[in-house]
């Protein structure tokens, strides 16, 4: 009701409000704030530990005036899934295969388990724009040489083997007339078309940007949800393994990714840098329960995935307060095993499984493994996009077409920095985000590469236009 967001509001000024007085306080450190800590100078530490709570009490003032609408928001997240479900099921099970325009993607890009989901669901976002019928090929899959289909549900009821030769890709326009289309992996297509991420649906976009922080991972999650849906042995050892290792909320998920990609695609991220953002999420959980119901703090839990097995075992030593979960990479019976085929598939979809059910991420986005977890992760809630923390890159998607945003307010570099200036209203090209309040990028009126404050621009969510698929409610 409009009182009690009023009233939501309100308290949420206040708070911030004395965050701003606190900050104040801080730039005349020694002679302000006598009452509180008297005879000496407020120390830093001091001062931004108490900051944090009041930030932390400020947020929960913005998420109880965001669940004011959580009936409204529950049925438009339901309506918008179940139409994009819905045309995209029309899409897979053409009445007559033999005549219906296909889309052959073949499952065989030389990369890890996430980068070849990835790959997948570039073929079918890319399909759902050319309407074609999705066809994977997935013989001899590295991870499961029976396919794709012996671990997730066939794209298809009617429509799983291509009709005729398939003619490799080479421009929406060039292959309209053809039936059977090949597409090749994004890193190699010529003549790209529009149907890319981060682009949403045109159609779609006044009520996604309603509801969504992110919808480009909204509409990838989409595609991912449907690939994603586990044969019935599957889905089986997954509720086997929920109940086994007892995995209850709150419970947050980090990612830890190490072996091979250290050092060549990524940094090394010690365990304290993935747990300092699940502290402050459980500080931030128990600030909430605080103020709900007195004295009752929630148990700790961390579902913890890595490649790296030393982790998990230095991660329990470490935080002994933490409920650490996360040993279930090994199928225990042979029958079990011999359904993932490979070993190291089970231990990728349960962990991925786990973490998109988490309540919130901590892990580093330069992981498909993550980036998957978190596309999956919006289909499971109304909006989950802030519910993450990404120790390297922002989210994107291998073969995106630009991401770019729009300065709202305008900025002039300070000198002896690697600040840009920025007008309102100019397209930034972003490259990353620093975590530290700065975001770095383009100025495309400037051409000027270099630091802007995050908060001065907002996103440009880049509206494609896909076909609508009327049909699909007949
Ligand atoms: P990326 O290299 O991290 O971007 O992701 P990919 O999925 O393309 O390749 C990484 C591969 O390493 C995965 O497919 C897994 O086989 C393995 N891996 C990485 N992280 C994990 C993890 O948390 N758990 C398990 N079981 N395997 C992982």
């Amino acid at each position: 009701s409009k009182e009690s967001s009023d009233a939501a509001l309100i308290k949420m000024k206040s708070k911030l409000q004395a965050c701003l007085d606190m900050t104040q306080n801080g730039k005349t450190a020694g002679q302000v704030n006598k009452e509180n800590s008297p005879g000496e100078a407020e120390n830093i530490d001091g001062m931004m530990a108490r900051l944090a709570t009041q930030q932390q009490a400020a947020l929960i003032d913005v998420e109880d005036l965001n669940a004011l609408n959580n009936e409204w928001r529950s049925k438009e997240a339901k309506e918008l899934q179940d139409l994009v479900q819905k045309r995209i099921r029309y899409l897979q099970n053409p009445k007559d295969c033999s005549k219906a325009r296909q889309l052959v993607c073949n499952l065989n890009k030389g990369c890890g388990f996430g980068c070849q989901v990835h790959h997948l669901a570039y073929c079918f976002m890319v399909a759902y724009g050319t309407q074609r019928t999705l066809i994977i090929r997935s013989k001899n899959w590295r991870y499961n040489s029976e396919g794709w289909e012996a671990v997730y549900l066939p794209a298809s009821e009617t429509c799983r083997v291509a009709t005729g030769e398939a003619i490799n890709w080479n421009g929406e326009q060039a292959t309209k007339d053809i039936q059977t289309v090949s597409l090749p992996i994004v890193d190699g297509i010529i003549n790209a078309p529009p149907y890319l991420p981060l682009g949403i649906p045109e159609d779609l976009a006044p009520r996604l940007l309603g509801l969504h922080g992110n919808p480009s991972v909204w509409w990838v999650g989409q595609f991912l949800g449907y690939l994603m849906r586990p044969q019935p042995w599957l889905q089986e050892d997954l509720d086997g393994v929920e109940k086994q290792s007892n995995f209850q909320h709150p419970i947050v998920g980090v990612h830890v990714r190490r072996t091979d990609k250290v050092g060549t695609e990524a940094a090394f991220h010690a365990i304290e840098e993935y747990m300092k953002h699940v502290i402050a999420w459980y500080d931030k959980y128990d600030l909430r329960m605080s103020k709900e119901k007195s004295g009752e703090k929630a148990t700790r839990r961390v579902y913890l995935a890595s490649d790296d097995t030393s982790v998990l075992p230095e991660a329990r030593k470490m935080y002994p307060d933490y409920v650490f979960l996360g040993d279930t990479a090994i199928a225990d019976s042979a029958s079990l095993r011999s359904r993932y085929s490979k070993g190291s598939l089970r231990g990728v979809i349960v962990d991925i499984h786990f973490l998109s059910k988490c309540d919130y991420l901590s892990c580093t986005f330069s992981s498909q493994v993550c980036r998957v977890a978190y596309e999956l992760m919006q289909t499971l809630h109304p909006d989950a996009s802030a519910k993450f923390h990404s120790l390297d890159d922002i989210y994107y998607y291998g073969g995106q077409t630009g991401h770019e945003q729009q300065a709202v307010y305008g900025h002039e570099a300070r000198s002896d920095t690697k600040e840009i200036n920025m007008e309102v209203g100019d397209v930034v090209g972003i490259a990353g985000n620093h975590w530290d309040g700065y975001s770095k990028g383009i100025d495309k009126r400037t051409r000027k590469v270099g630091l802007y404050p995050s908060y001065k621009v907002k996103e440009i969510f880049k509206l494609v236009k896909y076909p609508t698929y009327p049909e699909a409610n007949a």
